[in-house]
């Protein structure tokens, strides 16, 4: 067996450029000529994990089945390649730090001063080989965040300097950059990528395929000319420019051969070039959809990556109805009783989105009322199953004053509950009842037929539930519990059967949907929003 090839895959210039794209688009690529791959993320900051973050500041936080938080990038890995991925795909500067601190204070490196060098980057070089170790990858390819030149992947770049020189060709760095069009001059730069290099070379590093992101079309000679300034052979010099779909990178790439450069750099041999084709026949559908479905998402961050799954699992959903999803996001913090009618309007489905604490809850309980009342599909998330849950208590079963203990302590009708085991956590980092729990599906419930199986995973990331003391008295008014969890019996799914749609649940979806593995919900909702519009 040849030994595991280690992709590092870096960024230069500016942030943004889409290292997580082309990152995954070379898994998918390298996962289509058969090799067995894995993509993993490092994040320079300290946090231990994004779990913690507010969704400002690095867009949503999405989950492994193993109950790892992490990067959005994880979630377009898997969406591209249909891996899943694990604790051991995402690291942040945090994780490193603690386990070397932790040895430190169990004493494995007694005597000794512990220093970012050699210490820190051993950890970080363990934590990338392990993965080729322990799985016997073909391929580990490792997204480093940020960009070249901050103090804080500063150990990070080390780390690869030391690999590249101890792996010598089975390791190699793919170095994305920005090449800008300046209108008045009517030219295209290549200056800043000169820089973003030499910075790169500064600490020891000689990329060896660059990736150039643009707007514009950049011709041989623009690229030649970047080859010779860097020390890169001009066909492992590529342009990356502005597509309609991130889908349609790994095709790109493909055609460019950024492929068949990196086997070529590590010594395997070339072979046929892969047709894609499912992933083609994606692409093409979704290019023929003409008509167009609008889907509301009713939430609190009015930030594009806040609900980075949720909108790509939509729009997976929109290409196999035949459609185009058009995701408008309406802020559930201006929603009131009297413009409820206003916000909704136009909107052939509305999502009630997941997340945490008093804000903006008003307003999703609102909207989960007008579109009950109003027969408008429904799909309610995690914190907006919950939304739905409180609304039915608040204006079906008559409990005006019920609430989830989570923005109410002391409601007398706590119909979303904090659950036993999380009640003495203090510590908030990573203690939710996280990753992927089985449910078991109601034989004649909506859910079956739209799952097509009673046994089911999917994964969690909350701390509040359903209270089951409620269970009877909502099915008895119409809002029926369909999944449970066989061993704790919490409620997974609620749904309401008269309505043309409106099913809550406690899990994310979003996490599971993949290109060429549409999630059946996603597909169902959007499959029903588009009949509604008719
Ligand atoms: N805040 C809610 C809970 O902890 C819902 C979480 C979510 O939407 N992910 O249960």
């Amino acid at each position: 067996m040849a030994e595991t090839k280690y992709i590092f895959v870096t960024g230069g210039v500016v942030s943004s450029l889409g290292k997580g794209i082309i990152s995954a688009s070379i898994g998918k690529l390298l996962q289509a000529r058969g090799y067995n791959i894995t993509i993993q993320k490092f994040d320079p900051y300290i946090n231990i994990d994004p779990g913690t973050l507010n969704p400002y500041e690095h867009g949503e936080c999405y989950v492994t089945v193993d109950g790892m938080e992490t990067d959005l990038d994880l979630g377009h890995y898997e969406r591209f390649t249909g891996i899943q991925t694990t604790k051991a795909n995402s690291l942040t500067t945090g994780r490193i730090y603690k386990a070397v601190i932790d040895k430190e204070r169990r004493g494995d490196y007694l005597g000794k001063t512990i220093q970012v060098v050699p210490h820190i980057t051993d950890e970080i070089k363990r934590n990338v080989k392990l993965l080729g170790k322990k799985f016997h990858y073909d391929f580990v390819i490792t997204e480093i965040g940020g960009t070249i030149g901050d103090i804080e992947s500063a150990p990070f770049m080390e780390a690869i300097r030391q690999l590249k020189w101890e792996l010598g060709r089975d390791a190699l760095n793919v170095h994305l950059t920005y090449v800008p069009y300046l209108k008045a001059a009517g030219e295209l730069k290549t200056k800043p990528t000169q820089h973003s290099v030499k910075e790169l070379q500064s600490v020891g590093i000689q990329p060896d395929i660059l990736v150039l992101r643009t707007e514009m079309h950049l011709d041989e000679n623009v690229r030649k000319k970047v080859a010779a300034f860097c020390n890169v052979d001009f066909d492992c010099v590529f342009e990356s420019e502005d597509l309609p779909s991130i889908y349609e990178v790994p095709v790109n790439m493909q055609n460019q051969g950024l492929d068949a450069a990196i086997l070529k750099k590590v010594g395997f041999e070339i072979g046929e070039k892969p047709t894609l084709g499912p992933w083609k026949a994606f692409i093409e559908r979704r290019k023929k959809a003409q008509n167009t479905v609008n889907i509301g998402l009713v939430g609190k961050y009015d930030l594009q990556d806040a609900y980075k799954s949720i909108r790509e699992s939509l729009s997976h959903a929109g290409t196999y109805n035949d459609y185009k999803v058009e995701i408008n996001f309406i802020n559930s913090e201006n929603i009131t009783e009297q413009n409820v009618a206003d916000q909704l309007a136009g909107q052939d489905g509305i999502v009630v989105c997941p997340g945490f604490g008093q804000r903006g809850i008003e307003g999703k309980i609102i909207a989960a009322h007008y579109t009950r009342t109003h027969d408008i599909p429904t799909f309610g998330i995690c914190l907006g199953m919950q939304m739905m849950v409180i609304e039915f208590a608040r204006n079906v079963l008559g409990y005006q004053d019920a609430n989830s203990r989570e923005m109410d302590e002391k409601t007398p009708h706590n119909v979303i509950d904090i659950m036993e085991e999380q009640k003495n956590i203090s510590n908030m980092g990573g203690t939710m009842r996280l990753g992927a729990y089985e449910c078991v599906l109601k034989q004649n419930s909506r859910v079956f037929d739209i799952y097509h199986k009673e046994h089911i995973q999917e994964r969690h990331r909350h701390r509040y539930e359903f209270n089951n003391d409620y269970q009877k008295e909502y099915e008895k008014n119409g809002m029926m519990c369909v999944g449970h969890n066989p061993e704790s019996d919490l409620v997974e799914i609620v749904e309401i059967p008269g309505l043309k749609w409106y099913i809550g649940t406690q899990y994310h979806p979003e996490y599971q949907s993949t290109v060429l593995r549409p999630h059946p919900l996603f597909v169902d909702f959007v499959k029903t929003a588009i009949a509604n519009k008719k």
